[in-house]
């Protein structure tokens, strides 16, 4: 299996390139067919899996043929997994001119404005400092994105960001695609996944 027999376009082939990646691991090769196809994924894996690359390479994909405003929203539970998301859409997206932002706790509210203010396609965030920029942040909303990720779902609901999450649910389109990624299948992941997911395919690794 290839990347290109998965449906990928050339710009993102030859960023995979750039950026070494000779070959789809596992949870990619599952999920991309059915993340093209504009489906929402449940996917049970966890780090070391290549499941960012699985949910970047499909949003990366979509925001080319249609980019327009705020695109995606990434929930992430600590700032180390932020940025190193992040660092993926960027490795991935920036030649294809994707812009992203940071929105993590711990740090200076106002540089954070300033970035969101610059007009990002992805921001990836913890569900707290992110629910924060939405009451507080003039100018800031989610009403215009294609796509809401909750990367290690299973974590963001040990760390109590439940609250957090169901707000932000209330104020993003229901009309849009989500991925749920979890290294476990929990009760409360459940309960979740059936809150934000409309007829997900599920994919295990
Ligand atoms: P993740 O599970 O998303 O944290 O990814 C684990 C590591 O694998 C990261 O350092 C990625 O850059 C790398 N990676 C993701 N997909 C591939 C791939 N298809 N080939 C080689 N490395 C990859």
């Amino acid at each position: 299996v290839t990347f290109k027999s998965l449906g990928l376009i050339d710009p993102l082939l030859e960023a995979l390139e750039q950026v070494g990646y000779k070959a789809p691991t596992d949870i990619q090769v599952e999920s991309l067919p059915h993340a093209l196809e504009g489906r929402d994924i449940i996917g049970v894996a966890s780090t070391g899996s290549g499941k960012t690359a699985a949910f970047a390479l499909p949003i990366l994909q979509k925001l080319w043929e249609d980019p327009k405003g705020l695109f995606a929203c990434v929930l992430a539970p600590t700032r180390e997994l932020a940025y190193q998301i992040s660092q993926q859409f960027e490795s991935l997206g920036s030649a294809m001119g994707a812009r992203c932002a940071v929105v993590v706790g711990g740090m200076d509210m106002p540089t954070q404005a300033i970035a969101l203010a610059k007009r990002p396609h992805i921001v990836v965030a913890t569900p707290g400092r992110l629910m924060q920029h939405l009451e507080e942040t003039k100018g800031f909303s989610l009403r215009s994105i294609k796509f809401l990720v909750l990367d290690e779902a299973d974590r963001l609901l040990d760390l109590d960001f439940g609250a957090s999450i169901d707000k932000i649910l209330k104020v993003i389109p229901k009309e849009r695609t989500t991925y749920l990624f979890s290294a476990t299948m929990t009760t409360k992941v459940a309960k979740l996944q059936r809150a934000s997911l409309s007829n997900p395919v599920r994919v295990e690794v």
